[in-house]
């Protein structure tokens, strides 16, 4: 783990008293610890979250940022992590409504047959996705009108004839993930360091802590133990307890912001082969373009310049009119996925997750893989699992908003 890689922690210190003690301590704040932690304040159980960095600051931010079932699935035939997805969308539209936008995404063909299949395995993602709280009455779904193809930029000069338009959900991943924590009562550590562990008969019994922002000591005492450390977990069971076990394989992938495109008002979403899929969608004011795969060792990766080429080579061979290369970058970024360890390039490698016993610690339990839209359900089932409490709730209790206190006892 590089340490310089970590970005600076603000100025200020933490109100935290000392020694801190809770039920469950949580290790990682993105979107699982942080789900993590709803999931036990509304079952009534208390925890603390601890991050190196900020709430939400680490894969968690650098997302396609899509709650959804993963068109590229109809296309490798995983359907029951499909329908997983379309299931778990539906609930962030209801919990979530203030971070999820519904939109109608275009899938271009080149030819008569490949729209007739986009056809039909569209009309079975949107038939199996059936449930769209808050669906907009104005997006139109199914076959895109030749005018409208037409009148967008991205449907002249290029290989497409025309397109099927499909429903899913874009969200905000960090402000999501915020969100998250702001609906739990969790004790906030964060831009706290690790920095060694005491184990007792029954595993883990205590973690001394550094605050990254003023070097004051703290300690962590918790009956149960989760750690949620996306791309940095074999790192860190290295660093901590000595393991060398691979338990997954990082695969990074970037996004180019462009200035915005007048007339491009719909995310596309292109067939590329090996089953990937380039996504061109207009947010925020501009234009996010992703995504690559490249298997990594860290979760701190600079983008190499193969990894730009790689997306201009992709823009410039399906959508020829727009000059890609004259465009203005606003901004690059680089997200480091953790998948679960397989053999296999990692474009086939499954994005689902795991939840795993530690063999020798018996009160630590490690979260491996995931995606941001199965996240929540993954968190409801450990919270069920850690506490034998289930909880309805969890699929309805809508999220509060995050208001920036982050040091405070919630
Ligand atoms: C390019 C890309 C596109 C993606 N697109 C989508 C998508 O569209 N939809 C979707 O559902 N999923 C998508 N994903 C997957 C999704 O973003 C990740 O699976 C998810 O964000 C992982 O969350 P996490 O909580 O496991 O990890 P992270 O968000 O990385 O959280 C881990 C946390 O642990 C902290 N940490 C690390 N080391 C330590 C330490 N030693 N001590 C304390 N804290 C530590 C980090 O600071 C970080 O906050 C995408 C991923 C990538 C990279």
């Amino acid at each position: 783990m590089s340490d310089a890689a970590w970005p600076a922690p603000p100025q200020g210190s933490c109100t935290l008293p000392a020694s801190v003690e809770a039920e469950v301590a949580i290790l990682g704040a993105g979107i699982h610890g942080a789900a993590l932690a709803r999931e036990l304040t509304l079952r009534g159980v208390t925890c603390a979250l601890v991050d190196k960095g900020e709430v939400g600051g680490g894969t968690s931010q650098w997302s396609s940022q899509l709650l959804h079932g993963g068109i590229r699935y109809m296309l490798t035939g995983d359907i029951r992590q499909m329908r997983e997805g379309l299931a778990e969308r539906a609930t962030w539209a209801r919990i979530a409504p203030r971070r999820c936008r519904w939109e109608a995404f275009w899938m271009p063909h080149r030819y008569w047959a490949e729209g007739l299949a986009h056809r039909v395995g569209i009309g079975l993602y949107d038939h199996w996705g059936a449930e769209r709280p808050g669906w907009p009455a104005g997006l139109s779904l199914g076959h895109v009108p030749k005018e409208a193809f037409l009148a967008d930029p991205r449907g002249v000069l290029g290989p497409f004839r025309g397109a099927t338009a499909y429903a899913d959900l874009m969200t905000w991943d960090r402000e999501l993930t915020r969100d998250l924590a702001a609906s739990s009562e969790a004790m906030l550590l964060d831009f706290h360091e690790p920095e060694g562990f005491e184990q007792g008969d029954g595993g883990l019994k205590l973690l001394h802590l550094r605050d990254r922002r003023d070097g004051s000591a703290r300690q962590l005492r918790a009956r149960r133990w989760v750690f949620a450390l996306g791309p940095w977990t074999d790192g860190a069971m290295a660093q901590w307890f000595g393991e060398t076990r691979k338990r997954l394989r990082l695969s990074s992938g970037i996004h180019l912001w462009f200035d915005a495109v007048p007339g491009c008002e719909r995310p596309w979403a292109i067939r590329r082969p090996k089953g990937r899929i380039l996504f061109v969608v207009p947010r925020d004011g501009l234009l996010q373009v992703g995504t690559t795969e490249r298997e990594v060792e860290d979760g701190w990766v600079p983008i190499l310049e193969a990894e730009r080429e790689e997306l201009f080579g992709a823009l410039e061979a399906n959508l020829p009119s727009l000059p890609w290369r004259e465009m203005l970058v606003w901004a690059e970024e680089l997200g480091v996925r953790p998948l679960v360890a397989a053999t296999g390039a990692t474009t086939h490698l499954s994005r689902e997750a795991v939840l795993e016993r530690h063999a020798r610690i018996p009160n630590l339990t490690l979260v491996l893989g995931g995606k941001l839209t199965t996240a929540r359900a993954l968190m409801d089932r450990l919270a069920t699992d850690l506490t034998g409490l289930r909880c309805e709730a969890s699929t309805t209790a809508p999220l509060r908003l995050w208001d920036g206190q982050a040091a405070e006892i919630r």
